[in-house]
């Protein structure tokens, strides 16, 4: 598949990531999926707290007849990696496709996690210089 978001490394890419986890972290998670669903061009995951039946032990779980993200917990709610690897889950569903998801899925997220890092240490680096 081209434009594979994990692929892209330009600034504006990076600038996206970072922006997705920020809103994540500050509990704005909803407008985060819907940020991501545009980007990817489908329609955002509904997303609920609360176990989905035969899921009682995992922490997140992606139902796909339902399009919804079950996060067990509410602080789950503001996990980056959780919400992100369930919306991986979402994106992919469309094609019907299982095999090797979960890694793909833990990489997704991972990816976005990085870019937030990266641009966080950037800018802590450069105002230590400057200040
Ligand atoms: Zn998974």
């Amino acid at each position: 598949m081209s434009g594979d978001p994990a692929g892209e490394d330009d600034a504006d890419d990076q600038t996206f990531k970072h922006a997705i986890v920020h809103m994540i972290l500050t509990r704005d998670t909803e407008a985060a999926l819907e940020r991501l669903a545009q980007r990817y061009h489908i329609a955002p995951p509904g997303i609920r707290v609360g176990h989905w039946r035969g899921h009682k032990k995992v922490l997140a779980v992606y139902i796909s007849n339902r399009r919804t993200i079950f996060v067990a917990k509410n602080e789950d709610m503001w996990n980056p990696f959780v919400i992100l690897h369930e919306f991986y889950h979402h994106l992919r569903s469309r094609s019907g496709q299982h095999r090797g998801t979960e890694k793909l899925a833990d990489a997704f997220a991972l990816e976005y996690i990085r870019a937030y890092g990266e641009l966080e240490r950037r800018r802590m680096s450069s105002s230590t210089f400057h200040s």
